[in-house]
């Protein structure tokens, strides 16, 4: 008979690691504080890029993204910024929304308040000196929260924590056909998350993630869907 409360301890510590993984992770749980994952308009999709900026594929996407007139935001990682930061700038001259990605894309999940704010400030640093902006917006890495984050940003005065309704798995290297594949699913008020850069590399290879938007770019147009950033999504709100 011992055994059995201690099974059931154990079980029950695996069923709260479950929940808290859980709310670390999926995109739609509020548990660890409330997210935006919406555009909140069905005539809008919101495009997000993170891991960036990347010199071998952030220009050639900036020019796909003007040429039909979309607006995306950008979650940049800052040691990234530190390295290209002309290119940083670029990216928020032409319209975009700039949001913070810690500056070493570390897990936050078991961080500790100090780290965490470290990580956030060092990164609105790197894109403060690179375009004169401090960014509102957030984006935890791997999109591993931490019941700390939501109070964190708050405090800090940032507009808010940024998770996603649709993905294409992008972030490895693969031929674009299932990327192109999996944004199928994308309609009218996703929040889109996508990778123009590499966390662990300076110049990783996205090029799936290019020829799946010169695919679909033209497409959403023509269905009357609208790419915002993030800035004009919600300044009223
Ligand atoms: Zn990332």
């Amino acid at each position: 008979m011992g055994i059995i409360p201690e099974l059931s301890v154990a079980a029950g510590v695996c069923a709260a690691a479950g929940i808290f993984s859980w709310a670390a992770v999926a995109p739609s749980s509020q548990l660890f504080g409330s997210t935006i994952r919406h555009t909140g308009d069905l005539s809008t999709i919101a495009l997000t890029f993170d891991d960036g900026p990347n010199p071998a594929v952030t220009p050639a996407l900036l020019a796909l993204l003007d040429r039909y007139n979309a607006k995306a935001t950008f979650f940049l990682i800052g040691k990234w910024v530190r390295a290209a930061p002309v290119l940083a700038k670029e990216i928020a001259a032409r319209g975009h929304t700039l949001g913070n990605h810690t500056y070493n894309h570390p897990a936050l999940t078991f961080r500790s308040r100090a780290s965490i704010s470290s990580e956030l400030n060092q990164c609105d640093d790197a894109i403060e000196s690179a375009t004169g902006e401090k960014p509102r917006w957030m984006r935890p890495p791997f999109g591993f929260r931490s019941p700390l984050l939501g109070g964190i940003v708050r405090k800090r005065g940032g507009a808010g924590v940024v998770m996603w309704s649709a993905w294409a798995r992008d972030w490895n290297r693969h031929p674009p056909e299932p990327v192109i594949g999996r944004l199928r699913r994308v309609t009218g008020g996703d929040m889109v998350l996508l990778h123009d850069g590499d966390h662990r590399v300076l110049e990783g290879d996205r090029g799936h993630t290019i020829a799946a938007l010169e695919y679909w770019l033209p497409r959403w147009k023509d269905a009357g869907i609208r790419a915002a950033n993030l800035d004009e999504l919600y300044s009223q709100k």
